[in-house]
Order: C-alpha cells, then sequence, then structure tokens
C-alpha cells in the first residue's frame, strides 16, 4: 500500500514536515516495541519522514534483551538434566557454545511450548523436574503470575492432604519491566541524545499511562503510546514533534481503542501478587534498577534460582554481533557486517535475528538490505 494514498494519512505527513520545519534541528525519537518497527519497515515510514527526524528501534524484543547469560542459564539446566519448555524462538537464540535446540539435537529434553500453562501440563504428565524459561514484559508476565498463583493455591489446599503435590514445576525468571529501561536510556544510557518516545502500544494497555509519568517528566521528554497501524505510528509522531515544537513534554495516549489511562488492573494485580521489583541487566544494557520481575518469598518455591545453586556463568557477545549498540539505538542491524552474510534468520548469530520482534529479523524481512 502506498502510504501516501488516504487523506488522513497524507495530512500527517504534511504535519510532520510542518513542525520538523518550525523545530529546525535534528530530532531522535526511540520506541521500543517491535510491532512498531514492523510497522515502520512495513509501510516505509522512515522514507516518508523529514531528513531532520529519525525513528530509531530500541530494546523492544523481549527475546533479544534477554541475556546471553540467562540463555546459558537455561542451556545449564538442560544439561543437568531438567526438561526445558520454552518459547519457539528462544529456543533458536544461540547461547555461548550452542543453542537450545542444539542441545535438544545433542538428546537434552527440550519442549517447544506456547505457554506457561502448556508447559505445566507437560509437568503434570511426567516425573522429570520441568522448568519454563520465561520471557517478555509488562504483557506476558501477567500470565506467568497467573499460572503460578493457580498452582500455589492447588498446594496450599492440598499441603495438609495425603494428595501428591509436589509438582516438579518451576519458571528461569526472564521476565523485564519496560518503563525502566526507557528511563535509564533518557538518563544517558544511550549515546544517542533521545527528544523522546513513541510508548509500546501492548505494555502500555497493561501499564496504562502512569510508569511513564516520572520519566517523562525527570527528563522533560515527550511520550506518546501508539497503536500499530501505519496511522497511529505517524499520528504518534505528529503529537510528539507537535510537543517538541511547543517546548512540552508529556504524557499522551494516541492508541486510545486499546489503552486505558490505569492499563488493566486485574493484570497488574496479577502481577504485583506474585512478583516485585528487581534490578536485572538487559542485554547490550548493564543492570537497569527495577528492569525485572522477582518472585515474592510467598512463591519462591517455583523459582528454579532458588532450588538450585546456579554456577556463576559470564556474559559473552558472539563475536562480531553488535546486538548490545542495537538495542540501545546506536546502530542499525545495517551496521554489521554479518548482517545478511553470516547471520539470517536461518544461521542467526545474535537474538535480534532470532525473534519476529527482532530488528535484525524485521529489516531482513523487509529487505533493508542498504
Ligand atoms: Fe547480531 Fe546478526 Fe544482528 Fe549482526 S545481524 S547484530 S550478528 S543478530
Amino acid at each position: 500500500m502506498d502510504i501516501n494514498s488516504k487523506p488522513i494519512i497524507k495530512k500527517a505527513i504534511d504535519k510532520i514536515s510542518d513542525f520538523s520545519k518550525e523545530i529546525d534541528r535534528d530530532v531522535k525519537i526511540m520506541h521500543v516495541c517491535g510491532s512498531h518497527e514492523h510497522t515502520i519497515c512495513n509501510y516505509g515510514i522512515r522514507d516518508v519522514l523529514p531528513k531532520n527526524i529519525t525513528v530509531v528501534p530500541g530494546p523492544g524484543c523481549p527475546v533479544c534483551v534477554t541475556t546471553q547469560k540467562e540463555i546459558d542459564e537455561a542451556i545449564y539446566l538442560a544439561e543437568e538434566g531438567y526438561t526445558i519448555a520454552t518459547l519457539g524462538d528462544m529456543y533458536r537464540v544461540p547461547g555461548s557454545d550452542k543453542s537450545l535446540m542444539q542441545l535438544q539435537s545433542e538428546g537434552a529434553d527440550i519442549r517447544v511450548v506456547s505457554g506457561i500453562p502448556e508447559a505445566v501440563k507437560i509437568a503434570k504428565t511426567t516425573d522429570k523436574k520441568v522448568v519454563f524459561v520465561a520471557i517478555g514484559f509488562e504483557t506476558t508476565a501477567p500470565t506467568t503470575a497467573a499460572e503460578l498463583i493457580s498452582l500455589k493455591s492447588r498446594y496450599d489446599s492440598l499441603k495438609n492432604s495425603d494428595s501428591d503435590n509436589n509438582l516438579d514445576f518451576y519458571i528461569h525468571n526472564c521476565h523485564r519491566q519496560t518503563p525502566p529501561v526507557m528511563d535509564f536510556l533518557l538518563g544517558g544510557g544511550s549515546k544517542l541524545n533521545l527528544d523522546g518516545f513513541i510508548c509500546p502500544g501492548h505494555v502500555s494497555t497493561i501499564t496504562g499511562l502512569e510508569p511513564y509519568y516520572a520519566p517523562c517528566e525527570k527528563y522533560h521528554a515527550p511520550m506518546v503510546i501508539a497503536g500499530f497501524e501505519p496511522t497511529d505510528v505517524l499520528m504518534s509522531l505528529v503529537m510528539l514533534l507537535k510537543q517538541i515544537k511547543d517546548g512540552v513534554a508529556k504524557v499522551e495516549n494516541e492508541y486510545i481503542r486499546g489503552v486505558r489511562e490505569q492499563g488493566n488492573v486485574v493484570a497488574q494485580k496479577m502481577i504485583n501478587t506474585v512478583f516485585k521489583d528487581k534490578d536485572v541487566a538487559w542485554r547490550g544494557f548493564p543492570v537497569i534498577k527495577n528492569g525485572g520481575f522477582d518472585l515474592k518469598d510467598e512463591f519462591k518455591q517455583y523459582d528454579i534460582k532458588n532450588i538450585i545453586d546456579m554456577p556463576e556463568i559470564k556474559e559473552k557477545i558472539n563475536k562480531g554481533c553488535i546486538c548490545s549498540e542495537i538495542l540501545r539505538g546506536e546502530k542499525l542491524p545495517t551496521d554489521c557486517k554479518l548482517f545478511g552474510k553470516a547471520c539470517d534468520p536461518i544461521n542467526p548469530v545474535g537474538s535480534c535475528m532470532v525473534s519476529d520482534e527482532g530488528t535484525c529479523r524485521i529489516f531482513y524481512k523487509y529487505k533493508k538490505l542498504m
């Protein structure tokens, strides 16, 4: 589709052009959502932006931001005889020496599942200890929380009876929280001088607007939550550029059909029942304050790291891979010497080429091989 063909889109592009002239300096906007990058690449949105307006992809792919250390830990668990239940994308992410997929071909018990309920089902039908690799942002954390609440309630109701209640099920907790990494990036965590954020639509359906207020105010950074149609992305840019032009910084919601001011309070309650804030490293980032979730004490029985002593595994980066810089928005996949050559979706070298939400994978899909 020619995105200029719809009058509303043409109007948005014209507004962006007008505002960019009034601002009259380079502006860098980051988004933190793989789905936004799909829209931007699919509809050629960067091609219609004025030269002084740049939209860079940031750490918006949950598989990509999971650290190599966490992948290596999952591999260690599999080598120790645990059954690893994982989403398909995680299965293919290269660890330091191999991926879970390669380990499976060597005989390890790795199961690709659609989500935590399927992993629990496996645990119920086997004598083996099952570990679910729990990844994702605020969008998937409620699913993990709901399953653990259900398991614990069953455990608590059976613990004084003779029934067998010892389900050997655990999670390898790799969940992350998005707004803290945005705070980190605005506070000097990226070499880019970011002017504002297109906030993630899916995450915001859960969180609502509240978590963005503090970084918006602290760094005087405009933030607009956007949906996933090309019109949404363009409208969010219009709203951001208007704020920049007017010298104001506020949190606005372009995606009103999907995101409520208060978010999904039921999902938030589930998260708050099971998890508490945790400082964690992201791939490409140092430890981010409150960048992750820790299981609360009442749910620690499901934390595999509470069950075994995990050996100290050092974070490594695969040679030549610049996923770290890409996740910080400092480089694009096309800056990587391996992109489309030694690294492609069939033989990924780094996490950003594996997941459908990964920037390298998206650039490859839309043939951004310039
Ligand atoms: Fe890493 Fe491959 Fe992306 Fe290069 S193209 S940054 S090697 S994932």
